[in-house]
């Protein structure tokens, strides 16, 4: 009974990281979404799901504990602000139009969506691990360029940059990924009359080489995949908070707090 009591301790310390204290308050959080969906049924629980009610509690959360919501482009502005939290999206799925985007209004928030040009019937998953190409990704609604166009003249939305096809950028030459990343930022520049100062590496995935390119062409910010609070000195590689799908409240609060995802 003892050892059992301890085994349930032990997983319930590696998951929580309850010991580690919470981070500054004057780092600003970067939170991390894809989709503002429910789970599929019968299927495995996705960590890029979150659902409708959950998100709403999230944004409740932060707007009642007095976070301020700000973009990506503001982030330099806040640096020494308490509790400055961003809210992104990755990739464009259409729920980030039908779900969050009235959520974000009702909360009088705001987020930026890194968005995938060619992003209609592309499986992008299989070109991080080729055996992934189940077609899942490539049938899930993406957002229409008209409802971007909505979300980002609403003023509640702005662009970022996440490439045209999200490649998986080892394999590609360093012209190819020229064209991907600075190519992709002038697209979305001119096709949605905006401007676009930040990137988000694809796959979170990325080298020296691909850091140089991005502080050569004019973003003034790019996010990464790791996990942790913002820190100007790596403005270029800046970590953000998972809200993932498979966490219940409390695990959001305590990585909102912490930085930290737990050990297992
Ligand atoms: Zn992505």
């Amino acid at each position: 009974m003892l050892a059992l009591l301890a085994i349930i301790f032990l997983l319930f310390s590696l998951k929580f990281a309850w010991w580690l204290p919470s981070q500054s308050l004057s780092k600003t959080r970067i939170m991390m979404y894809h989709m503002i969906a429910h789970q599929i049924p019968n299927k495995k629980r996705s960590g890029l799901r979150v659902s409708p009610a959950m998100f709403e509690k999230q944004l409740k959360w932060f707007s009642d504990n007095n976070w301020s919501f700000i973009k990506m482009s503001e982030l330099l502005e806040h640096e020494t602000q308490e509790k400055v939290v961003a809210i992104t999206f990755d990739d464009g799925y259409e729920d980030n139009y039908s779900e969050a985007f009235p959520l974000l209004k009702k909360y009088n928030a705001c987020a930026t969506l890194y968005l995938v040009i060619d992003r209609h019937q592309n499986d992008w998953s299989a070109k991080k691990k080729p055996k992934h190409n189940k077609g899942d990704l490539a049938k899930k609604s993406k957002l229409s360029d008209e409802q971007v166009e909505e979300m980002v003249t609403s003023g509640i939305f702005e662009l970022g940059g996440h490439t045209y096809s999200h490649p998986f950028l080892p394999n590609l030459s360093t012209e190819d990924k020229e064209h991907e990343m600075i190519g992709s930022k002038s697209f979305l520049e001119s096709k949605f009359n905006t401007n676009i100062s930040s990137f988000a590496y694809p796959f979170g995935i990325y080298g020296s080489a691909d850091v140089d390119i991005i502080k050569a062409s004019n973003f003034i910010s790019a996010v990464t995949t790791k996990e942790g609070v913002a820190s100007s000195d790596s403005i270029y590689e800046l970590k953000r908070i998972k809200a993932s799908g498979k966490d219940n409240f409390l695990t959001f609060k305590l990585r909102v707090l912490k930085g930290f995802r737990g050990f297992i």
